[in-house]
């Protein structure tokens, strides 16, 4: 690995780092939120907080929530857990409802998939929706 190569691993780690962070900062924030969080810190472009996004959900550290597609949000809790997705104001939180392996055994004897896991989305009003009913 020549001076380059390494200067170009540094920065992209400190870059990742800061996106983490602003995860972490947040809850169930969308790229574009994460994105502006990051570049209060160093300026950074949309494409790059996105990058850094997919390589941390892709090792695991973070998931991508998959409600809505047209904007992705990122939880930094990477274990196994369920979501209610508000279809008002569309925050999304965290159901406390246990997570069943039997779900993921079943459904491998069913399909013959390998099953890695499973989510569940929960869709309905929030506490701050309902009191503006
Ligand atoms: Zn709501
Ligand atoms: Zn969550």
């Amino acid at each position: 690995m020549n001076k380059e190569e390494k200067k170009i691993i540094r920065r992209s780690t400190s870059q990742r780092d800061l996106v983490l962070e602003a995860v972490r900062t947040g809850n169930h924030l969308s790229a574009r939120e994460i994105f502006v969080l990051v570049s209060q810190k160093k300026p950074m472009s949309f494409g790059t907080v996105y990058r850094n996004l997919q390589i941390l959900a892709e090792a695991g550290e973070i998931i991508a929530i998959p409600n809505d597609p047209t904007l992705l949000r990122y939880d930094s809790q990477s274990y196994h857990h369920h979501h209610l997705h508000c279809r008002k104001c569309g925050r999304i939180f965290d159901m406390p409802l246990t997570y069943r392996d039997e779900f993921d055994k079943e459904a491998a004897e069913k399909s013959g998939f390998v099953i890695d896991s499973h989510s569940i989305s929960f869709e309905g009003l929030c506490h701050d929706c309902q009191d503006e009913q």
